[in-house]
């Protein structure tokens, strides 16, 4: 059986021929326009040199040449590399040269980047759109004109590597997983089925394509026969108002731009009757924030919990069971789930007690690639993943994150999860967005230290917020230290670095 990502793209043209896929800007692009673009470019570098089994890497932010390039690579069989927006070009070349990239298709700004980094990478073609393309570097546009070349249609393993992604880098260097065919598909078509998304669906997704949870919104989407619309960054503003002129029946994001879309002054008169639900995940969304948005929104709001070592989804919430807030759900068909001592991660603890959660099933990662050590100490033996997450499992299944091992902060012995904290804080009716990071501290080790950002027009001050928190928290886990600020530190998918908080010049 021929089981290649590129599949997706494929059997939806033929669905949904004429269909609109994806909206970008003032662009429209059918079903059948993607397919045969995606088909061009893998005939075309199958040209050039590239066989299966090598890596391509792709660089820009979301266009639909970032697509075409995604399901061009897949349909040959060779390895998609995505690449995080926000790597200095130093990164970029580090990653690509460590999944050993033949290849890089990207805009014409990133690739000139990476000019003086070059000699560090295997690269032996550079493919570039959106702008003047550079000496040395070929033309997406004109690859796409001329003659059809068609690649030889490879016989494609679906157990085969199909991405090597790297992590997030939220808590340290990131590492490339390695995801196979298999694996990406199950995903979609799991979250699909779920979610109970269909060709009627419209989706609104500034969620970069480049991280696994744009990648899922924009394979679903894709294999579904809906029409994605696709923002290149997130502006509030802008959402709001294309999810009203799209009539959009789902929107995508992470907690953040939840947060940004209730302060837009645009949600004061946009028209989101056409939501039928949204979707959040990528990092703790605080439950007073949640209810906001399904009050505000009208509509629910899934949580769904990803890794990128999952190529999507782990769990969420199935429309057919209940959406239980403050929950992320139960683990997806074919996936298993466990919640084990982190010390021990064979020895599952009890029903309700935290402790490390570990999934299990074929979208788990192969491995880390180039990195045995990573990979021994994330993959068990029985094929656990330890996801680094300290989470609880009720008697009813469901699963509640409590928070990253890494974040966890140690005060005078007491465990302090930041996660509980920003909870905390953010239901307070001042507080816009909450990160809680710690400060070292010569007696008690660390100590938490909370950075707010108001809401619009707010004066709120540390005492008042200090006393919030006494009321509802033990009174270690207190915040020692306070920080007003307009911003936090952000990932390319608009996830919070709390490891680079202390990075936010103090207050003078
Ligand atoms: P790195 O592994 O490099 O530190 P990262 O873990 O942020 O980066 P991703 O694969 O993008 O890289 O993110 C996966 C992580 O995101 C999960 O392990 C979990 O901590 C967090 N996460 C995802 N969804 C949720 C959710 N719904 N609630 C809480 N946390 C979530
Ligand atoms: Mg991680």
């Amino acid at each position: 059986m021929n089981s290649s990502v590129g599949e997706l793209i494929r059997s939806a043209a033929s669905a949904y021929r004429n269909k609109v896929a994806l909206v970008f800007e003032d662009e429209r692009w059918t079903f059948a326009e993607l397919d045969r673009a995606s088909s061009q470019l893998a005939g075309r570098l199958a040209h050039l040199g590239v066989v299966q089994g090598e890596v391509v890497s792709l660089y820009s932010p979301n266009c639909p040449e970032w697509i075409i390039g995604y399901y061009a690579v897949m349909k040959l069989g060779a390895v998609v590399n995505p690449l995080n927006l926000m790597l200095t070009p130093d990164e970029a070349a580090f990653a690509m040269s460590d999944c050993s990239a033949v290849a890089v298709i990207g805009s014409a700004d990133k690739l000139d980047a990476l000019l003086p980094v070059l000699a560090k990478t295997k690269l032996r073609h550079r493919i570039s759109y959106r702008g003047k393309a550079l000496n040395g570097t070929l033309d997406f546009d004109e690859l796409l004109q001329g003659d059809t070349v068609q690649a030889a249609h490879a016989l494609i393993q679906a157990d085969s590597a199909s991405t090597i992604a790297y992590t997030s880098g939220t808590t340290g260097h990131p590492k490339g997983a390695v995801l196979t065919h298999r694996g990406i598909m199950l995903n979609t078509a799991m979250t699909a089925t779920l979610h109970l998304r269909t060709s009627s669906d419209v989706v609104v997704s500034a969620l970069p394509c480049s991280h696994v949870y744009g990648n899922i919104v924009m394979n679903a989407a894709i294999a579904y026969g809906m029409t994605l619309v696709l923002h290149a960054s997130f502006d509030a503003g802008r959402i709001l108002e294309s999810i009203q002129t799209h009539r959009a029946t789902i929107f995508e994001g992470v907690p953040t731009m939840y947060m940004y879309l209730l302060e837009a002054p645009k949600l004061q008169t946009a028209d989101l009757s056409s939501l039928r639900c949204c979707t959040v995940g990528g990092q703790t969304m605080p439950e007073a924030k949640m209810r906001q948005v399904i009050e505000r929104f009208r509509c629910p709001l899934i949580e769904l919990w990803g890794m990128t070592e999952l190529g999507g989804l782990g769990t969420t919430h199935s429309a057919y069971g209940p959406q239980v807030l403050g929950s992320i759900g139960v683990a997806l068909p074919h996936l298993e789930a466990r919640v084990s001592d982190p010390e021990a991660p064979d020895q599952v603890v009890a029903l309700g007690e935290v402790g490390e959660l570990q999934i299990r099933g074929p979208m788990v990662m192969r491995e880390y690639l180039n990195r045995p050590d990573a990979t021994a100490q994330t993959l068990t033996p029985d094929g656990w993943l330890r996801t680094g997450d300290l989470a609880r499992m009720e008697r009813d299944g469901y699963l509640y994150v409590v928070d990253r091992l890494k974040d966890m902060i140690i005060t005078a012995g007491f465990n302090i999860y930041p996660a509980e904290l920003e909870r905390v804080i953010a239901a307070h009716p001042d507080v816009a967005l909450v990160a809680v990071g710690s400060i070292a501290d010569d007696h008690k080790g660390e100590l938490a230290k909370a950075y707010v950002v108001r809401r619009q027009g707010s004066t709120v001050d540390a005492d008042t917020l200090e006393k919030h928190c006494r009321e509802r928290l033990a009174s270690y886990k207190v915040p020692r230290a306070w920080q007003f600020v307009s911003d936090v530190p952000k990932t390319s998918s608009g996830k919070i670095m709390r490891r680079m908080l202390h990075t936010i010049p103090a207050q003078v």
